[in-house]
């Protein structure tokens, strides 16, 4: 039958509804999303088949009248539990502000069985809040194909890239070949440009492996001040051939400040090598783009439940345009100060990848011209807590050393 001969039939069917309302309930009665309207305390007013389905209820009196917290619950979407601080549907159902395509992983009913899905959240007239979802299976299987063939050529193009990256250098040292200075000129353009296509596959297989499963974060409890400062140290040489000063801890050294800045212990739950590509990729930025005679200062502190990171330069700052792009994969702030350093435009979004993974946030103040600061924002644990988890890491490595023998 044509769309139009379709279209006809389904006018002139007796049982077709023709009033507006009819015809929005028959659109919420076939679409395949979950949606459910709750009163500004969270209690179910409605919910649609979809809805019923994923949530896998029997009937509406299992969910109209209830808190739809209960019935709503979800994990991050590696399969982690979700604290309240960090769950957006809790934060936006209890500000009424909205919330837009949130992954998360569905625990549906009592069972084992999680349904990743996408949620959003439409505050709606009378404070009623319309929670939309969706299953995104399909989608993350089609992201999943991509990232393995985008993971598979990366691999697969190194090997040959580091071949020619290699007999470039050969060609340009003077102990195993003779060229003349015009041939000098043009090979050392392709050496540059053979070592940025290597970064540009190492930086690729880099953020793949998380999309793809490769990795999956290991949390460890641990001290952050300790953990962040080693590694920012490990950049001191890097920032002083630059000609830069570099500065851990709090900026504000002198005698009024407060003194618990200076040795306060702040812990975490994180993954250390996570923590390494974070903290290594914006040092190294800072340095990139701060011109000779500037500053890098790095700073840990603890601010309420949340562990606070900032690392900030006094270098070429970002402009009001570029800063909501930076974290996106493939984006260089294209200007005159950028142009010449080189990059490839993944570090960023490599870095928000793990920071979200960990249940974090990153973002970034600056103005063009006026140095920036990246903060790192992570779950802070107590030190009662703390001691707890080494106490259960310690008990698992004395397990397993002792299953070794
Ligand atoms: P790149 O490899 O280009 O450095 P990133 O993803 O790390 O890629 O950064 C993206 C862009 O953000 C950079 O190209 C640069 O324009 C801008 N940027 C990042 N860090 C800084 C910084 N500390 N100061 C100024 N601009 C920065």
């Amino acid at each position: 039958m044509t769309l139009f001969k379709r279209a006809k039939a389904a006018q002139s069917a007796p049982s077709a509804p023709t009033n507006q309302a009819s015809l929005a309930e028959l659109a919420l009665f076939t679409i395949h999303d979950g949606v459910i309207i709750t009163d500004a305390a969270g209690t179910i007013r409605y919910i649609n088949p979809a809805a019923l389905s994923m949530l896998d209820l029997k009937s509406i009196n299992n969910a109209i009248g209830f808190d739809y917290a209960i019935l709503l619950k979800i994990e991050a979407k590696e399969g982690r539990e979700l604290p309240d601080a960090e769950n957006l549907l809790y934060q936006a159902m209890r500000t009424g502000q909205p919330l837009d395509g949130y992954q998360a992983s569905l625990i549906v009913g009592n069972s084992a069985k999680r349904l990743p899905i996408a949620i959003s959240v439409i505050p709606a007239a009378a404070n009623n809040r319309i929670i939309t979802f969706r299953n995104i299976t399909r989608e993350l299987a089609e992201e999943g194909e991509q990232t393995e063939f985008i993971s598979t050529a990366s691999h697969e193009m190194r090997t040959p890239v580091a071949s020619i990256e290699g007999y470039l250098s050969l060609a340009l040292n003077p102990q195993t070949a003779t060229i003349d200075e015009r041939a000098r000129g043009y090979l050392e353009s392709a050496h540059a440009a053979a070592k940025h296509l290597g970064h540009l596959f190492q930086d690729l297989l880099d953020v793949t492996k998380l999309d793809d499963g490769r990795i999956r974060p290991q949390f460890v409890p641990v001290e952050l001040v300790g953990l962040v400062k080693q590694i920012a140290d490990s950049f001191i040489v890097a920032a002083n051939q630059a000609g830069l000063k570099y500065q851990f801890g709090a900026r504000d050294n002198s005698p009024a400040a407060p003194a618990h800045h200076l040795d306060q212990v702040v812990y975490g739950f994180v993954d250390v090598n996570f923590m390494r590509e974070i903290i290594s990729n914006l040092v190294e930025n800072a340095i990139k783009y701060t011109p000779e005679g500037g500053a890098i200062y790095v700073n840990v502190r603890g601010d309420g439940d949340r562990a606070l990171i900032n690392v900030t330069d006094t270098g070429i700052g970002i402009s009001a345009d570029d800063i909501s792009h930076i974290f996106q994969k493939f984006y260089r702030a294209d200007n005159s100060d950028t142009r010449t350093v080189g990059g490839t435009g993944l570090g960023l979004y490599l870095v928000k990848q793990r920071v979200e993974a960990m249940g974090g946030r990153v973002w970034a103040e600056s103005g063009f011209g006026e140095g920036s600061t990246f903060f790192v924002s992570l779950p802070r644990i107590t030190s009662a807590e703390y001691e707890k988890r080494m106490i259960a890491v310690r008990n698992a490595n004395m397990v397993k050393q002792g299953g070794l023998q």
